[in-house]
């Protein structure tokens, strides 16, 4: 019997971030159902030279044939790190730490932070660094840039603007929000930035710095093209990479991230799930506001539905939130925009975790995946709390950036200067 062919999802030959393999494809119209429903695009306004789509990954999770892939970046890392003239760095974003060891084999969860310094010491690279780092920065320009805007009568709600898909659907479907959008850079588009900026102190020849992340999101690939990054590889990406360089992990001693420019703070691993943002940011702009410790978990919110809000005193103002996780839900939020100063958006449910780019689970196991990978991000606990706590972080502005918010890093840490 024919099977009846199912319309699927188009996708650019320049896309930058997803491919498909078309021997593969059975024509089953899973990927088209994925997008509709997890992402709630409105494909009717799709143009058929021009589709839509948001470059989150998520069909490539549901594609029951492997059909569909990130575009592969991996293997001319892999060729960089064996030419001894190139200064090779690679930073891992959060959630990579939590993830990655699905693919090689350990339990769900499992934290590999320790040892995967030196599984990337081993394959090759110069330098491993913490995209915590980064984080931990746009959190206090973020920060501050809210406090301005709630001082000054700027543009509110601000909108986080660290997650691609989401700053690319409002650029496709709600270009009046482009004043709302934060112009704080993502936290690799930070951390490439102060990365190359360090190695040409350093006297490093600029064509010779290379900077790689790893993020769980296929969409970073298309980000990158505007920043300091030269490569963004997925978490599956990864264990391709150390599998096809046989690196035999047992033999391996555990390791610390490089700190040339320093750790991250616990806030900033938080990046890594929904509600990661906002909690962040809301610490550090209470102690910039009161010039005292926030209570402990005072901006911790439990994210058990696509949106959550909350309400906070902080000095003299009301601070009214929300957090969108899965970005269908973006316009639920909006017929009510007024009621809001800021508000966080990820495009996949739950934050990066549960990102196109990490390892592949079926729909029904996702849930109780992402639950398990957040766990472990909350439960590190280390010495560095907040991210205005970061000891190389304020040596970071006193000796080099002047101040949060000053012309520096405006010039350097934001997407436009004006908002
Ligand atoms: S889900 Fe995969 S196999 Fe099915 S139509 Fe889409 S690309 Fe083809
Ligand atoms: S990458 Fe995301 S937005 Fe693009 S087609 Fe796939 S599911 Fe839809
Ligand atoms: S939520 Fe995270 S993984 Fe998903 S598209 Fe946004 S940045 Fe990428």
């Amino acid at each position: 019997m024919e099977v009846k062919k199912k319309e699927k999802i188009k996708i650019k030959e320049n896309n930058p971030c997803i491919q498909r393999i078309d021997e593969r494809c059975i024509d089953c119209g899973v990927c088209l159902n994925t997008c509709n429903e997890l992402v709630g695009l409105d494909r009717t306004k799709e143009e058929p030279e021009n589709p839509l789509c948001l470059n989150c990954g998520q069909c490539v999770m549901s594609c029951p044939m492997g059909a569909l892939k990130e575009k592969y970046d991996y293997k001319k890392v892999l060729n960089l790190t064996k030419d001894s003239s190139k200064l090779v760095s690679i930073s891992l974003a959060p959630a990579v730490r939590v993830s990655l060891g699905e693919e090689l084999g350990y339990e769900i969860g499992k934290d590999l932070e320790n040892i995967l310094p030196s599984i990337l010491k081993a394959i090759g690279f110069d330098y491993v660094f913490d995209v915590t780092f980064g984080a931990d920065v746009t959190v206090i320009e973020e920060a501050c840039e809210l406090i301005e805007r709630l001082k000054k009568c700027g543009k509110l709600p601000m909108f986080t603007s660290c997650c691609p898909a989401w700053v690319k659907y409002a650029r496709l479907f709600h270009r009046e929000l482009e004043l709302n959008m934060s112009t704080t850079k993502s936290p690799i588009g930070i951390q490439s930035t102060l990365i190359k900026t360090y190695f040409k102190e350093m006297n490093a020849i600029e064509e010779d710095i290379v900077s790689v992340v790893v993020a769980p999101c296929t969409a970073k690939k298309e980000e990158i093209k505007s920043t300091d990054t030269d490569y963004c590889i997925t978490t599956r990406e990864l264990a391709y990479m150390i599998k096809e360089c046989k690196v035999d992990i047992p033999s391996l001693k555990h390791s610390n991230f490089d700190d040339l420019l320093g750790r991250g703070s616990k806030s900033a691993r938080m990046f890594g799930r929904s509600g990661g943002v906002m909690e962040a940011a809301l610490s550090t702009a209470y102690f910039f506001m009161t010039g005292k410790e926030p209570p402990k978990n005072m901006f911790h919110i439990e994210i058990n539905s696509p949106i959550t809000e909350a309400s906070y005193k902080i000095a003299d103002h009301i601070i009214n939130v929300a957090i969108i996780s899965g970005i269908k839900y973006v316009k639920d939020i909006l017929p009510k925009l007024d009621k809001f100063d800021f508000i966080e958006v990820m495009s996949c449910e739950g934050g990066c975790i549960g990102g196109g780019g990490g390892p592949l689970v079926s729909r029904q196991d996702a849930q109780e995946i992402k639950e398990k990978r957040t766990i472990v991000l909350n439960s590190k606990e280390t010495d560095i709390n907040y991210s205005y706590q970061n000891p190389a972080i304020l040596e970071l502005y006193k000796s080099y950036l002047c101040r949060p918010s000053s012309e520096k890093a405006r010039e350097l840490l934001h997407t436009k200067k004006n908002r």
